[in-house]
């Protein structure tokens, strides 16, 4: 991945989002090491906030059934979850049981105004660092 610093492409995308690799755990990303990752430019709605994003589908193992991606980046980003599975990517829990145990209130807007303004800001600003440490999985 090259990205200079001074890049203002995000802008150029309309809030929706065109990655090359989903934000996975490791139960969905499987180990094949054949895996070949399918993608689907705007292919579904995400589950949490409704918009067109890049889905991926892909085979975790040699006769597994194919997995797709439910979420898109943004909020697995937000809510740190496995774009598949929803399951926190550091407890390995549901979403909700683990907000549930750390408080985390659900400060996601559901649609509307609120709802780009607050995606926007978290794919201008945080959540980044968050990406990059994802994305760097060994080959
Ligand atoms: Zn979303
Ligand atoms: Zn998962």
């Amino acid at each position: 991945m090259s990205m200079s610093k001074s890049s203002y492409s995000q802008y150029n995308r309309k809030n929706w989002e065109d990655s090359d690799f989903p934000i996975l755990c490791e139960t969905c990303l499987g180990n094949n090491p054949y895996m070949r990752m399918m993608k689907d430019k705007y292919g579904r709605e995400c589950k949490i906030c409704e918009r067109p994003f890049t889905t991926f589908r892909w085979q975790p193992g040699k006769g597994a059934r194919y997995k797709n991606t439910e979420l898109c980046q943004t909020c697995a980003k937000v809510k740190n979850v496995c774009q598949t599975c929803m399951f926190d990517l550091e407890y390995g829990l549901p979403v909700q049981v683990r907000d549930h145990e750390l408080q985390i209130a659900d400060n996601i807007p559901k649609q509307g105004a609120n709802r780009d303004f607050f995606l926007q800001n978290v794919e201008s600003g945080r959540g980044r660092e968050k990406s990059s440490a994802t994305a760097s999985r060994p080959r």
